[in-house]
């Protein structure tokens, strides 16, 4: 096959076209407008290779998506180019409505163009995948409120977004069910929990947390910390969305998740023991944590079942919350260059959105 990846400079399309390079006799064209959440170091173990190749694009760009489109001729697109940050949407929520919901029709209409030329069995076995988050699905009841078992997200809880972000991911998701009823379109879609792992940029809480405990910085908690999050190891993602792609039913959607709930202050005691450990100083990491404003509209709860994802397509997560964050931690200790460079720019670890 030939895979067309959005924002696969990014932290989970990077980790999607590693793991096709890597594992699979697949080619692929990553199309990336390079924001400051794209960053090509991110690919350097793969961007040599004769299956990979690079287009600097911006997915609101028709002409150039047709460009690319009837240049590299691909079988099936995997979309997650987007604006991702939750509390950027709260402070600019402009971008996330160009990019997530323009853009994402502007990549369907060229889609739609581009798969109407094939021939019928192309057109058949063509796949266009949109890569989503669980946020679409707004909150869940917390232990705080609710006894015995709670619930999960499923593929058919109603969508309910908080934040310009989940609201604009939400708009996509129902842009892309609209492309396969009205004009038939093979589209899947599926919505993803809370991903963590090494090359993410260090605006989101668990690459924050590390590289602020190393320098010494606050570690800011917001609220009281209790939110809690289904948290995945950024491969095992990248595994499940390359089934999807492949093996998925056209129309149908799937939940990926990580069984793995945790409230954020117990993600970042635990960074801290594993800090203590691997890099002891005088004072456990635990010392630098101070509790600061709560974001506004933030959810208290996600939590997935992906029941479907494990009996339809035989997927599980292969790490644990404990070897996947221990990796990740190991992994931000020996690339501080990646971390540097990413940080070039204007952004230098502030709080947004409040
Ligand atoms: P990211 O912010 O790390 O990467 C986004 C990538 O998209 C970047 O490389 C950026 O340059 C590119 N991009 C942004 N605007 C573009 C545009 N207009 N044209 C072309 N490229 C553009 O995001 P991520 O965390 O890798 O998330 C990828 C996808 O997965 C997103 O759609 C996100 O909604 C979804 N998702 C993320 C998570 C998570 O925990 N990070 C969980 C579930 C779903």
């Amino acid at each position: 096959m030939k895979i067309l990846v959005t924002g696969g400079a990014g932290f989970i399309g990077s980790a999607v076209v590693r793991h096709i390079i890597n594992n699979t006799n697949d080619s692929v064209i990553n199309l990336d407008k390079l924001t400051y959440a794209g960053n090509l170091e991110s690919l350097v173990s793969v961007d040599s290779n004769e299956r990979y190749s690079f287009e600097q694009v911006d997915i609101c760009n028709r002409a150039e998506l047709d460009r690319v489109f009837n240049t590299h001729k691909p079988d099936a697109v995997m979309h997650l180019a987007a604006e991702s940050h939750v509390d950027r949407s709260i402070t600019g929520p402009a971008d996330f409505i160009q990019t997530n919901i323009v853009g994402t029709y502007t990549l369907l209409e060229a889609t739609r163009a581009y798969w109407n030329t094939l021939a019928d069995d192309a057109k058949k076995a063509f796949r266009f995948h949109h890569i989503s988050t669980d946020e679409v699905y707004g909150d869940l009841p917390h232990p705080d409120e609710q006894d015995g078992p709670l619930p999960l997200f499923t593929e058919t809880t109603s969508y309910a977004p908080s934040s310009p972000y989940s609201a604009s991911k939400a708009s996509s998701d129902h842009l892309v069910r609209a492309w396969l009823r009205t004009y038939g379109l093979p589209t899947i879609v599926t919505n993803c929990s809370n991903n963590y792992g090494p090359y993410h940029f260090p605006e989101k809480l668990i690459p924050l947390v590390i590289l602020n405990a190393l320098e010494g910085k606050a570690l800011p908690i917001y609220g009281k910390g209790d939110q809690i999050r289904d948290w995945l190891y950024v491969e095992d993602h990248a595994r499940a969305l390359y089934k999807v792609v492949t093996q998925g039913q056209v129309g149908e959607t799937y939940n990926i998740g990580g069984h793995n709930e945790k409230q954020n202050l117990e993600v970042v005691q635990t960074i801290c023991n594993i800090l203590d450990a691997l890099v002891p100083k005088d004072k456990p990491y635990a010392e630098q944590i101070t509790y600061v404003t709560d974001r506004p509209g933030h959810d208290r709860r996600y939590a997935i079942d992906s029941t479907k994802m494990s009996q339809e397509l035989n997927w599980q997560p292969q790490e644990t919350f404990e070897t996947g964050l221990r990796q990740t931690v190991e992994w931000y200790l020996a690339n501080q260059t990646w971390c540097q460079h990413v940080q070039d720019g204007s952004y230098q670890r502030e709080r947004l959105g409040i």
